[in-house]
């Protein structure tokens, strides 16, 4: 099954829930979801199941406005790294997100 496929199951099965709950609610999901991954990751168990629920939410997210995940993946990566346009990445290394975003995910939990 590729990413489109995938984005047309998880459509198929719940584009009904996304469109009553809307955008704002589900991308909160997909942030909980991420949350999740995170505990399980550092729990060392269930980690596939959260990374499909994140994957999932994320299509959610995607089908609410109307945008093919896997069209835009390929867009942005298809040819490697999209800032620097090589495979491997010859970008300067970096520790961690940005600072602002890091501040604002600790105040999330
Ligand atoms: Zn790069």
């Amino acid at each position: 099954m590729d990413i489109s496929r995938f984005q047309e199951v998880i459509r198929d099965t719940y584009i009904h829930h996304d469109r009553r709950r809307g955008l704002e609610r589900t991308l909160d999901w997909l942030v909980s979801e991420v949350y999740e991954l995170r505990q399980a990751i550092e729990a060392g168990k269930g980690i596939e199941e959260e990374l499909a629920d994140v994957l999932a939410w994320l299509a959610s997210v995607a089908n609410l406005l109307g945008i093919d995940l896997e069209k835009a993946a390929v867009e942005r990566y298809g040819e490697g790294c999209p800032k620097c346009s090589s495979k491997p990445c010859r970008c300067q290394y970096r520790e961690g997100p940005d600072k602002d975003v890091v501040l604002l995910l600790r105040t999330q939990s």
